[in-house]
Formats: structure tokens, C-alpha cells, sequence
């Protein structure tokens, strides 16, 4: 066997070397791979992390022994190998060697002037990146072969005190030691750490022989890769540059040509079609044994090809997902791979239109990312003014101190929301998140003049109604204008790969969904069923809000019903379009949650038209807002405390249910109905909603001459009903919880308030994280575990769930899985990530026995 120690550290890189990523970096192991699949990978050393950090010290390993396996008057290139690639490192320095004596030598071998080109881009390269020096000074742009050389090398003694060093050891000591500081340097380690690398993270380098690229024949280099970067469909993609090294080719657009043949001009397949089929069979052979789609970097030398390098294809997201798929389709890797290896944002990204990476961002102000995805329109300051936007089919973003109910079809009306205050569980957040529509909220910074129908930025900066603005609500930006964007992509990929998610999760993922909207948004993402319909948002809709207003003024229960009445046959078809749209798949009700003041007008001139509305004096509206406003309405008369305390409104919607149910059983379609309480407390208050929805249903089985089978379940969102679980769950078939209001309970923390300070508690390490963003498992996570537990000790087959905004996040469905939760459910658009998720979570315990880490046989 080959001697592979070099020295301590350093490894002449053959088939059986011991090398691994982890001390080597990723650059040299995959160039052992390349070797052992025979590629003509030239001569090439590897230096461990270990080596590397002694270099950064100035203790170098002996370069005798460094350059004994290179030969006489070695030229070589130094590249970077940290332990995942995407983490970078210092730039490849390519030509040491260079020097007086190989020049004369080269001059005759490949002519003077690719001779000449070597030694000036060496001596170049080593004055700026080495010795440090400015590069503007080692331009000369009046100057060109050896006069340039020899401008470089004078200039270098100059600037640097000293000739320019003659001695391959010398140069090459050099190198090392300087690509090997530059890996500590403050803003190499910043930008690294902002890749996700750990703060320890160690750099190996490669010392390889130069293949020229120069020279006689056909020589030059290029860059290959067989799929598309956008799309992951495949595709020979690269250049290639006669007379070139490195990646030149793809530096220099105008003298580089196509690798396939085209039209457009010459390319490699045509001048060099043996190397080019070479080249071929050798990415089909990464491919299959790397199990990546790979970027082959190459050089010829007189028409023989050399493989310098290859890299893992960078990608978009849905390339990302595209190849995954293709790679498991072809066999290559396992589907369980496949689905590890695309990340959840990677989904989102697909999902929605993004601001592209690579356009300028002029960032007004930033807030909450409360809804991902990005959009672009004119400044409206009303939710009227959003629909007459809409109306003229200009595209509108609405703005907003914060969103009300009332708001709701302003919303809908605009591409995009902006509010001032709020966190990520705020009405605007929880609507822009069912619509898919972008939105950032708690935008503070942020002020609203509306004398002058501005918005007014930090710094002053001032925007008036009608102008464009976009909202990236990815990245909880505001930017001034419209950037360029990129589609949303949902190809057959995304479809597969998720198809595989689901033969691979264990616990189930329903959406919320209020309208029949959402429900077929929800339907197309595959959800499993409704697990959270906000009624209360239907009575916003067309005309229901003034019969809504005429209820609440209603005086006694008799004409509350008489009002009531109005809205059964919209509650009814509410019901019956979502049936229809879920059919065969639970639809989980939840009866009416919100305070009746949010229905009223909070402003006089609204409370004047109300007045004439109903033809009553304006002071029986005044008056009626008086009785009705609360100090605390989130923890007043709210959700069943109202079920309770104004029996009729839960009536109607029990009789709406049932009704739907029997029309669309008519039509021969399953209904699976749930009807669900909210914000119970105490068992009694289940047992009350109880009696009164059996009745409902009797009622309606015996006019309508039906049977049907329905369940009734509680919401778990105060802190008594998880603690007092075992007792309410005799009347309830199932325990949802929300995570929201119990969040909100738990920390005695307002979800609409939080925002104004929230930012300063994570700064200052308060709360790890937002707790209505990320779920906190400490706290409102042991009253999770506490509920569930308890509700099945009352009753065994109790159905357990989440429906919080929480819920479709990876930190709550992998809490939600070890408590053995029945189903997640979550926004429409989050359905997907939350399916992928969910499969990963239960893959990563499959393969390592353990929860929240990666095999390593899945990391790539
Ligand atoms: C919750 O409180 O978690 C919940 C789902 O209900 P809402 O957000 O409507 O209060
Ligand atoms: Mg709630």
C-alpha cells in the first residue's frame, strides 16, 4: 500500500487514505471519492484541521516533505476544505512554483507568453491575498506580457520592501500560513457562523498539482454540471475558456464557449468531442456513487482532461426538491433520503413569491415576519380604500395601525398587510397567514399621519397613499418600490416528495380554515381534515355584519332568535361548501369566540350610521358600546362565557351545522362533523353547551327525517381546562389546544400587545424566543403534556390536538409526536411544511433511535 502519511496531518491523498470530512473538510474527501471512482484527479496533499490551525500558529509541517510528492519544479494550487462546503474559506491560490527558473523552463514548454500569464496572475494573487499588499497597484492596464510580469514583480519589491520570493518553499509556506489566519479573522468567522457553522468550526486545506490550461494543443479550462440551478431539471450546464485555469471560464463570458453543441456558437462537444463524452460519463458516475448532483470543475493540457475539483451543484429551492425526487426516483438514494435532505424553508420558499436574492433592497423599516412570501402594490390606508384598489385591479398593500374583523375584506382585497402593532398570533398575522397574503406586523417604528396620508418611516422618510411599496413577509421587511420577485413554484416534484413525507409521518396535519377558500387551499396541500374553523370571521361577510349588529341590540331572547334566524340558511351554505370541499374528512367547528363589541363601531361617525341603520337615537348605540366595551375583553365575555350567557347564538350555529350536515349526506357525500367550545374553564360549562347541542341535534334528526353521527369536543386554552382535563373530557370526544390564548394566559401576556416590547426580551435573553412564535415547551408545553395526560386518564380514547399558530412548526410537531398527540392542525400554507416536517421528525427517530438529530448516514 501507498505511504499516505506524509507527515502528522498531512495525507497524500489515494483510495485508502484515512480521511474524513470532519478532519479533512469536504473538499478533500470528496476528491479521495474522485480518485477512488478513477477520475484523473492530479497529485493532491491534504492538510487535516488539526495541520491547518499549527499553520495559522506559524509551526508549518517540513515543505520539503510537503513538495517531496510533486517532483521536480512543481507548480501548485492551494484550495480551501472546510467541513461542509457551503461554508467557505480563503480563495484558491493557483501557480505557486512560479519563479524565474520556471518561467525560462515553461517558456520553452508551452511559449512564452501562457508562460509569462502564469507567472504575472501568480505573482498577482500572492501580492494581494499573501502579502496583503493593494490591488490597485498590480493593475496595468497599458501593459501586457512580460512588461506587465515585470511591472508586477517591481512594483512587488516596492511595495513589499523585498523581491519577490523565488523559493517554491518559501512561496508555498507563505500561502499556508496565510489562507490559514484568514480562516480566523473576524469576518471569515462571521460570515461563516452566518451559514450556520459552529464558532469551532475547522478549515482543512488542499495542495494539488496545476494542470496547466496553457500551453500547446488544446488546453483551457472549465466548469460542468448536468441540471439546471433553477430548476434541477437536467441539463449540461457550464463553459468552457481556452488558455484559462480555474474558473475563468465562467469569469470570462466573452472568449468562454458552450460545452454542448449550439447554435449560438462554437462549443466543446464539437472541438473536443472525446472529452466531452469523457466528461459525461464522468458526472453520470458522481452522480450515481457520490449520490449528488455534482459541479466538475476541469482543465485540459494539450487534450488531455485532468478533474481539478467538484462541488455540490448550488440550487434553489425547487431545484432542491427537484433533484431529491430525481435522485430517489433513479434509485440512487432512498426515498427516506430524499425527504431529509430538503429543509422546510425550502418548501415555503416554493410556496410563495419571493423577493429575489439577488435584487437591491431598499429596507423602509422591519417588523414581524407574521406571513411569508412577498408582494408589491400601492400604499391604502383603509380597508374601503383596498377594495376600491381592487376594484380598478391595481394592486394595493394595506396599512394599518392594526387589523379588526372588519378589516377582513380589505385583506382579502389587498396583495399585501402592514400593521404597526401586534405579534405573529394578531388578527392581521392570522389572517394574512390563512390567505397566503404576505404581511408584516408590529412594524413600531412605523407611524401612520393620516392628515397628510403618509406613512412615515425611521429617519423621516415619508410615503404617501398610492405609492408602491413591498411587503416581504419572509423576512419581515418593508422595502420602498418594487423589486424583482420570484414566482412561486408548485411543480409534480413538491407533489412527490410530500406523497413520500406521508408515508413516512405518524401523526396527522389538518388545517385551519375558516372559509371555503381556505378549505380548498387546504385540500390541494392534502390536509387530513379542518381542525380549527373560526366561525366568527363569517359574520363579516356581505350583509351578515349589519343582521349581526341587529342581534346585538335585540332585547330579549325572542328577537335575538328572530334575528338569528336571518343568518341560519348563510351559516347553513357556510357549512355545506366546506363539507362538500372536505368530504370524507373531519370538519372541526368551533362556535363563536368573539367579544359582540368587536362588532360594533368604535368611531362616532360609525356609531351615527349605525343609528340611522337601525333607526334608533344615537345614544342607544353610545350606550350599548358603553355596556358592552370590557378592561380586559380577552379574558371577559368571550367564547363560551357568551355560549352560556346568550344561549341563541350557539343554537343557530348548531342548528346550521346539523342542517348542512343532513344536506350534503343528501347529496351522497361523507360528513365527518366536530363542533368545538371555546375557552372552557370548568367541566360544567361543557356539560351546559353539551345538553343544548344534543337537543339542536335531535331537534333537526327528527324534522329532517335523518340520522347522524357528530362529535363534541373542547378547546384547551386556559390553564384550568389542561389542569382540570380529566373531569371535562367526560363530556368531550377530543382536546384541542390553543396554543395562542394559552400562551397568552400562561405568561399573563398579551398576544395583541407583546409586540411593543417583545423584541427588547429576546434581545436581552428574557424569552429564548417569541413564546407565540415558537412554542414554549418548558412552560405552556408541561401544561400540554399535563392536559393530555389527564384527559386520557378520564377517557382512553380521547382525540388529542394542537391548533395554535404554534402548530405547524417543527419544535411543536416533534413535542406534539412525543406526547402522542392524535394531529397538528395549521394555516392552509403551512399544511406542507408541516407534512414534511412531521416526516422528518419521525425519520430522524427511526434511524437513530433518538429525537431531533440526523443520522449521519442522511447528512450530505
Ligand atoms: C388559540 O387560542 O390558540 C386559538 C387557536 O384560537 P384563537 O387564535 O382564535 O383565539
Ligand atoms: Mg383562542
Amino acid at each position: 500500500m501507498q505511504q499516505t502519511s506524509i507527515y502528522p496531518d498531512v495525507t497524500l491523498i489515494t483510495p485508502t487514505a484515512q480521511m474524513s470530512p470532519s478532519m479533512h473538510g469536504g473538499r478533500a474527501k470528496c476528491l479521495q471519492r474522485l480518485i477512488r471512482l478513477d477520475m484523473p484527479v492530479p497529485t493532491t496533499l491534504a492538510l487535516s484541521f488539526a495541520a491547518v490551525q499549527r499553520c495559522a500558529k506559524g509551526q508549518l509541517p517540513p515543505v520539503e516533505s510537503l513538495l517531496e510528492p510533486f517532483g521536480e519544479m512543481p507548480l501548485l494550487s492551494v484550495r480551501p476544505s472546510s467541513q461542509d462546503p457551503d461554508w467557505g474559506g480563503p480563495g484558491a491560490i493557483l501557480n505557486i512554483g512560479m519563479n524565474a527558473v520556471s518561467h525560462r523552463h515553461l517558456t520553452k514548454r508551452v511559449g512564452e507568453a501562457a508562460a509569462t500569464a502564469l507567472y504575472l496572475r501568480f505573482v498577482q494573487s500572492y501580492a494581494v491575498h499573501v502579502a496583503r499588499l493593494d490591488p490597485e497597484v498590480f493593475d496595468f492596464p497599458n501593459l501586457t506580457g512580460i512588461h506587465a510580469l515585470h511591472a508586477a514583480l517591481d512594483t512587488f519589491e516596492a511595495e513589499a520592501e523585498e523581491p519577490f520570493p523565488q523559493d517554491v518553499g518559501v512561496q508555498l509556506s507563505e500561502v499556508l500560513r496565510s489562507m490559514a489566519r484568514a480562516w480566523d479573522g473576524t469576518s471569515a468567522r462571521l460570515l461563516r457562523e452566518a451559514k450556520g457553522a459552529p464558532v469551532d468550526a475547522g478549515l482543512g486545506l488542499v495542495v494539488q498539482a496545476m494542470a496547466l490550461g496553457v500551453g500547446d494543443g488544446e488546453s483551457g479550462s472549465g466548469v460542468i454540471q448536468y441540471v439546471n440551478a433553477t430548476t434541477g431539471q437536467p441539463q449540461v450546464v457550464g463553459r468552457y475558456l481556452s488558455q484559462s485555469q480555474g474558473r475563468d471560464a465562467l469569469n470570462d463570458k466573452a472568449g468562454a464557449i458552450y460545452l454542448t453543441s449550439d447554435q449560438r456558437g462554437p462549443a466543446l462537444e464539437d472541438i473536443c468531442p472525446d472529452v466531452f463524452a469523457q466528461l459525461l460519463a464522468y458526472g453520470w458516475t458522481a452522480r450515481s456513487r457520490l449520490r449528488e448532483e455534482m459541479q466538475i470543475e476541469f482543465t485540459l493540457e494539450d487534450g488531455v482532461l485532468h478533474i481539478l475539483d467538484a462541488v455540490r451543484v448550488q440550487r434553489s429551492s425547487r431545484a432542491q426538491v427537484q433533484i431529491a425526487v430525481d435522485l430517489a426516483s433513479d434509485g440512487i438514494i432512498p426515498r427516506e433520503e430524499a425527504v431529509m435532505r430538503v429543509p422546510s424553508n425550502a418548501l415555503s420558499e416554493m410556496l410563495h413569491r419571493q423577493v429575489d436574492p439577488a435584487a437591491v433592497r431598499d429596507v423602509i423599516v422591519r417588523g414581524i415576519a407574521a406571513s411569508p412570501g412577498a408582494a408589491t402594490g400601492r400604499i391604502v390606508l383603509t380597508a374601503a380604500e383596498a377594495q376600491a384598489s381592487a376594484a380598478r385591479g391595481e394592486a394595493c398593500v394595506l396599512v394599518r395601525r392594526e387589523t379588526t374583523p372588519e378589516d377582513i375584506r380589505g385583506m382579502h382585497a389587498a396583495q399585501a398587510v402592514l400593521t404597526m402593532r401586534g405579534g405573529i398570533t394578531s388578527h392581521a398575522a392570522v389572517i394574512g397567514r390563512g390567505l397566503g397574503v404576505p404581511c408584516v406586523v408590529g412594524a413600531s417604528d412605523l407611524t401612520i399621519d393620516r392628515k397628510r396620508g403618509q406613512i412615515v418611516a425611521p429617519g423621516g422618510r415619508r410615503f404617501a397613499v398610492g405609492e408602491t411599496i413591498t411587503i416581504d413577509g419572509t423576512t419581515g421587511t418593508v422595502l420602498a418600490g418594487s423589486p424583482q420577485m420570484l414566482e412561486a413554484t408548485l411543480d409534480a416534484s413538491f407533489q412527490t416528495l410530500l406523497s413520500w413525507a406521508d408515508d413516512f409521518r405518524d401523526i396527522g396535519v389538518r388545517a385551519n380554515a375558516d372559509t371555503p377558500a381556505d378549505a380548498q387551499t387546504a385540500s390541494n396541500f392534502a390536509a387530513e381534515g379542518i381542525g380549527l374553523c373560526r366561525t366568527e370571521h363569517m359574520f363579516f361577510e356581505g350583509d351578515r355584519l349589519g343582521v349581526m349588529r341587529e342581534m346585538i341590540f335585540a332585547e330579549t331572547a325572542d328577537d335575538r332568535r328572530a334575528v338569528l334566524d336571518r343568518l341560519l340558511p348563510m351559516q347553513r351554505n357556510d357549512f355545506a361548501e366546506l363539507f362538500a370541499i372536505m368530504q370524507g374528512r373531519p370538519v372541526c367547528i368551533r362556535l363563536f369566540d368573539m367579544p359582540l363589541h368587536e362588532f360594533l363601531p368604535y368611531d362616532k361617525a360609525g356609531q351615527r350610521d349605525l343609528a340611522e341603520q337601525l333607526a334608533m337615537p344615537l345614544t342607544a348605540v353610545t350606550d350599548r358600546v358603553q355596556a358592552l366595551s370590557e378592561y380586559n375583553p380577552m379574558l371577559g365575555m368571550r367564547g363560551v362565557r357568551q355560549g352560556i350567557a346568550i344561549p341563541e347564538i350557539y343554537e343557530m350555529q348548531a342548528r346550521a351545522i346539523f342542517e348542512a350536515v343532513a344536506d350534503v349526506a343528501a347529496r351522497g357525500l361523507v360528513v365527518q362533523p366536530e363542533i368545538m367550545i371555546p375557552l372552557i374553564s370548568a367541566m360544567r360549562e361543557v356539560e351546559l353547551i353539551k345538553v343544548r347541542v344534543d337537543s339542536v341535534a335531535r331537534a333537526v334528526q327528527s324534522e329532517m327525517g335523518v340520522t347522524f353521527a357528530f362529535k363534541l369536543g373542547v378547546m384547551v386554552e386556559t390553564p384550568r381546562a389542561a389542569l382540570r382535563a380529566q373531569d371535562i373530557v367526560k363530556h368531550a370526544s377530543f382536546l384541542s389546544f390553543g396554543t395562542n390564548d394559552l400562551t397568552q394566559m400562561t405568561y399573563g401576556l398579551s398576544r395583541d400587545d407583546a409586540g411593543r416590547f417583545m423584541s427588547t426580551y429576546v434581545q436581552q435573553g428574557v424569552y429564548e424566543e417569541d413564546p407565540f412564535h415558537t412554542l414554549d415547551l418548558d412552560g405552556v408545553g408541561e401544561l400540554l403534556a399535563i392536559g393530555a395526560a389527564r384527559g386520557r386518564a378520564g377517557r382512553p380514547d380521547v382525540v388529542v390536538s394542537i391548533c395554535g399558530e404554534h402548530g405547524g412548526t417543527r419544535a411543536a410537531i416533534g413535542f406534539c409526536r412525543a406526547q402522542g398527540f392524535n394531529y397538528v392542525s395549521c394555516s392552509p400554507f403551512r399544511v406542507p411544511l408541516a407534512r414534511l416536517s412531521a416526516a422528518q421528525l419521525a425519520l430522524e427517530e427511526r434511524l437513530t433511535g433518538r429525537e431531533g438529530q440526523a443520522s449521519p448516514a442522511l447528512q450530505h
